[in-house]
């Protein structure tokens, strides 16, 4: 059983997450979306609201498990018997971030991280790009899956 952890704040989930998340379906045969809680950080949508706009959008998919977080994800991954990250990549600032988290994850606690590149269609869609559209009053539509566009 590959089960892997798909970590983000998803302060809202977008297009882009649900598109690593489908693909990861190929690879894994259970993907639990984790939505890390930090308390120093400002959120846009309480936690709430970002769990069920997750929950909503795969609806039916029995394979995906939605579940929220504090502390180290690696100690996540562990306590859910998880021996995979799941991160999707957009660019080459993603993987300089994303590089030292991976390395430092599979040295402390054995986990491996694997990265999808994101989809050309999506690749240009961020939560923090929804936040500033929705804040200007833009319409965000074409960047969110229906359960966040409601
Ligand atoms: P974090 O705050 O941990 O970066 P996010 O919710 O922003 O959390 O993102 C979670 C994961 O989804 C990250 O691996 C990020 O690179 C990936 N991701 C976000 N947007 C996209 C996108 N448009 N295409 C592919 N991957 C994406």
């Amino acid at each position: 059983m590959k089960r892997a952890v798909f970590p983000g704040s998803f302060d809202p989930i977008t297009l882009g997450h649900v598109d690593i998340i489908n693909r990861g379906l190929l690879v894994f045969d259970e993907i639990i979306i984790a939505i890390g809680v930090n308390a120093d950080k400002k959120y846009m949508f309480p936690l709430e609201d970002r769990k069920r706009f997750i929950e909503d959008s795969f609806k039916g998919e029995s394979r995906i498990i939605v579940k929220t977080y504090t502390g180290l994800t690696a100690h996540f991954c562990k306590a859910e018997k998880a021996q995979f990250i799941l991160r999707g990549l957009r660019n080459t600032s993603d993987f300089n971030y994303e590089q030292s988290i991976a390395q430092t994850n599979a040295s402390i606690a054995g986990i491996e991280s694997l990265f999808l590149v994101a989809s050309p269609n999506v690749s240009n869609i961020s939560s923090s790009i929804v936040r500033d559209v929705l804040r200007n009053n833009g319409d965000a539509s074409s960047l969110v899956p229906l359960s966040v566009k409601k």
